[in-house]
């Protein structure tokens, strides 16, 4: 039997907030604007485009705001500086007043034409979270295919969760997630493991990857490992493990040489002095471990100590059309 779980929230009333940061995307944004206006303005849909400037030097801020200025569902959040993607999302989501929210690049690479489908698949589904599955990518370099492809798959490995493989942040999200969002103190977010992290419903849908309109990545290789080492420090603990293991195994190699030495003094005596390049590896072996488990135990230090500081994970300089004073 077809259990349809009805339509939470009546369609012609519901509002959709898009959240879109933007670092340094002078290039796009107009067009981005008006993909995302020529989607939205002849719906059913209440909506708003919250634009995030995560503190560009290019003229990123003064688009946004003369795009603020002639239409009224354009709101804008200027950060102090540039504070990352991740952040970025984490202010557009706090700051956002929708009935669901869509996490969406501002490059196009994730066509905008394709929420309404994630909306319908949202009602239809009666589900809280619609996460977008890559089929294929296109325009990315075979070095970010093959890292993200082994990157996620690793993280599954390593984590004690699981989280679906070749998925960005391009995702709906509906009120109680954004509210139970809210309740997450944690800095240094790794978002789509969060939410998926969170149970609730959660529907894949699947779609082609554009390549980027205009402009280069933002990511630079130091921004995608930072991303990466979120995830992995932030999901799992084995990493700890691993380094228990990786000790455990040298001191056993350190005991089969002592006992390697040990013949070869009484049987091979003529053949002892020789040994200088295995007393050689073996220090390089030992201190290489020791300075790996010291790396990670300092990640995992490293993150306690910036939550203990807590500071805000943003600071916003300014806001346009927001109802509150900025
Ligand atoms: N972005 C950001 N802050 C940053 C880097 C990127 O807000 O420090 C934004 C960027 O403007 C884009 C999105 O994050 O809307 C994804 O970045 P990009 O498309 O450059 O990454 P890629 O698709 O190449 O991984
Ligand atoms: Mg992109």
């Amino acid at each position: 039997m077809n259990h349809t779980i009805p339509a939470p929230i009546n369609r012609y009333r519901m509002k959709v907030s898009v959240v879109i940061p933007c670092y340094n995307e002078e290039a796009v944004l107009e067009t981005a604007y008006r993909r995302f206006s020529h989607v939205f303005a002849p719906s059913a849909y209440d909506y708003e485009l919250i634009m995030i400037n995560d503190g560009s030097q290019d003229r990123t801020f003064e688009i946004l705001s003369s795009l603020a200025q002639a239409d009224k569902h354009v709101k804008v959040i200027s950060f102090s500086r540039n504070f990352g993607h991740q952040n970025a999302v984490t202010a557009g989501l706090h700051c956002c007043t929708g009935d669901i929210a869509v996490i969406i690049d501002a490059d196009l690479q994730d066509p905008p034409e394709v929420i309404p489908q994630m909306i319908e698949v949202y009602l239809q589904e009666g589900c809280n979270v619609v996460y977008a599955v890559r089929n294929k990518r296109k325009g990315e370099s075979l070095f970010k295919l093959l890292s993200a492809k082994l990157y996620y798959r690793t993280l599954n490995w390593l984590s004690e969760y699981s989280f679906p493989v070749d998925t960005g942040d391009f995702r709906l999200i509906d009120r109680k997630v954004l509210d139970t969002f809210r309740l997450f103190p944690e800095k240094h977010k790794y978002l789509r493991g969060l939410f998926s992290w969170m149970g609730f419903k959660q529907t894949p849908f699947y779609y082609d990857r554009d390549e980027r309109y205009a402009g280069n990545t933002k990511y630079t290789l130091r921004k995608m490992i930072r991303l990466a080492s979120n995830g992995i420090f932030g999901f799992s603990k084995k990493p700890l493990k691993i380094a228990i293991s990786l000790g455990s195994v040298s001191i056993l190699i350190a005991l089969m040489m002592v006992l390697w030495i040990f013949y070869l003094q009484i049987f091979a005596h003529d053949h002892v002095v020789q040994g200088w390049s295995s007393t050689v590896i073996t220090i390089l072996f030992l201190g290489g471990i020791q300075l790996l488990t010291i790396g990670i135990l300092g990640e995992y230090i490293g993150n306690i100590f910036d939550e203990t500081k807590n500071r805000p994970e943003y600071i916003i300089q300014e806001k346009i059309n927001f109802d509150e004073p900025s």
